[in-house]
């Protein structure tokens, strides 16, 4: 910030640079405005990552700006919405501004190097318009590298492929550099069509609401895993894609074991914490393609698409291992039992079938002494 301000006061913006530095920041303050009821409605139901659209602004500064005046707009971006939004943690906040300079100082290197300086003078050709692609590319590039070491650092456990944001974050983000690439255009060329940007990016926030508000309808809240409907739904589709595909689809159920007596001796708090971890082993130990979900009240299911028996035998012995190995965080070992069911491709059996075979293996591993995986087959 303090490198930011004596490069300004070093080179004091033109009055070229001005009117879009102006016109940006109030760009900023508007659509903060403009967007604070969704953005309460989404804090309402909060729990998922804070998707920002302001690189809208930001690249385009970056484009139009002395990076430092750039710095500047991104700057007072961050701490207005800071300002206006729900008290978060301050340092995050100064973090990810931070990122983004960072971002922006890089992408104005690739800018400075590969097209015509400043915009407002380049030629609207195809080289210019390559160039400011890898511009784009390297602050999405840089942005989501910082972002990825923070959240990574921030929380110790999640592996790194779990810190990466999803396609669809991507897809966003590469959706409003190329917005900011238009309000760039459109500012040095035909300021008064900013607005159709500033209408753009607002109705590009509602949409990210909507995915936010899906994605949380089929989740269940306390341990993030698919609730029994959203469950029941993908796995019916996956059966009928495996039987169609000729593979075997196997189901796993687990409960906990006497998790009444970890209740009782510890509180409902710390049978939550139980809950949440055993959630998270089951995210780790399952591949991209399982479906895994929160069944009832401790009970978990998870469906393995294209798995034999036997392969799902070892993936089930492996989480029963690793949930009886975790301590961390937890008063006192927790296990759990598995029913393990099979649907060959032959199978009539739907997903209650698997379910209800599942249910049985697990009642049978309860009376067996707990603490282990039993398992059946549907005959073809
Ligand atoms: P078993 O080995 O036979 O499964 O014994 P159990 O005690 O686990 O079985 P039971 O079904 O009798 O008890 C399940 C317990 O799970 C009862 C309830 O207190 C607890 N439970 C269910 N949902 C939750 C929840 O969301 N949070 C917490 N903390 N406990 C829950
Ligand atoms: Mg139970
Ligand atoms: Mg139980």
């Amino acid at each position: 910030m303090a490198g930011a301000v004596w490069t300004i006061w070093g080179n004091l913006p033109g009055r070229a640079e001005l009117f879009p530095a102006l016109a940006l920041i109030g760009c900023v303050l508007l659509h903060t405005e403009l967007s604070r009821p969704v953005e309460q409605l989404r804090e309402r139901f909060a729990g998922t990552p804070h998707i920002s659209l302001d690189t809208v602004w930001t690249f385009a500064a970056v484009l139009l700006l002395h990076p430092a005046l750039a710095a500047l707009v991104i700057t007072i971006s961050f701490l207005y919405r800071w300002l206006r939004g729900r008290p978060a943690p301050l340092f995050r906040r100064v973090f990810s501004a931070a990122a983004t300079v960072l971002s922006g100082y890089a992408a104005a290197a690739a800018l400075a190097l590969l097209t015509t300086v400043p915009f407002a003078s380049a030629a609207r050709d195809v080289a210019e318009f390559g160039g400011i692609v890898v511009a784009g590319l390297v602050f999405l590039v840089v942005n989501t590298a910082l972002m990825t070491v923070a959240v990574y650092f921030g929380t110790p456990h999640e592996r790194v492929r779990d810190a990466l944001a999803g396609p669809e974050e991507y897809g966003l983000e590469a959706a409003t550099i190329g917005l900011g690439v238009l309000l760039a255009w459109a500012l040095a060329d035909w300021p008064v069509a900013l607005l159709l940007v500033v209408g753009i990016t607002l109705a590009l926030h509602r949409n990210v609401l909507i995915r936010q508000l899906r994605r949380q309808a089929r989740s269940d809240a306390k341990t993030g895993l698919l609730n029994v409907a959203a469950w029941r739904a993908a796995a019916t589709g996956e059966l009928v894609r495996a039987k169609r595909a000729g593979r075997t689809t196997s189901v796993l159920m687990l409960d906990l074991d006497r998790f009444k007596l970890v209740n009782d001796r510890h509180g409902h708090l710390v049978g939550d914490r139980c809950l949440l971890a055993v959630a998270d082993t089951l995210r780790t130990e399952v591949r991209a393609g399982d479906l895994t979900g929160r069944f009832g009240g401790e009970e978990f299911v998870v469906l393995l698409p294209g798995t034999a028996p036997v392969h799902a035998h070892a993936i089930a012995e492996r989480i029963r291992g690793h949930i009886a190995a975790q301590t961390g965080g937890l008063p006192e070992p927790i296990t759990v039992s598995i029913g393990l069911a099979s649907a060959p491709p032959a199978a009539t059996a739907d997903v209650d079938a698997l379910l209800e075979a599942a249910d049985s293996a697990l009642y049978e591993a309860k009376h067996a002494g707990r603490n282990r995986t039993a398992g059946h087959q549907l005959a073809g």
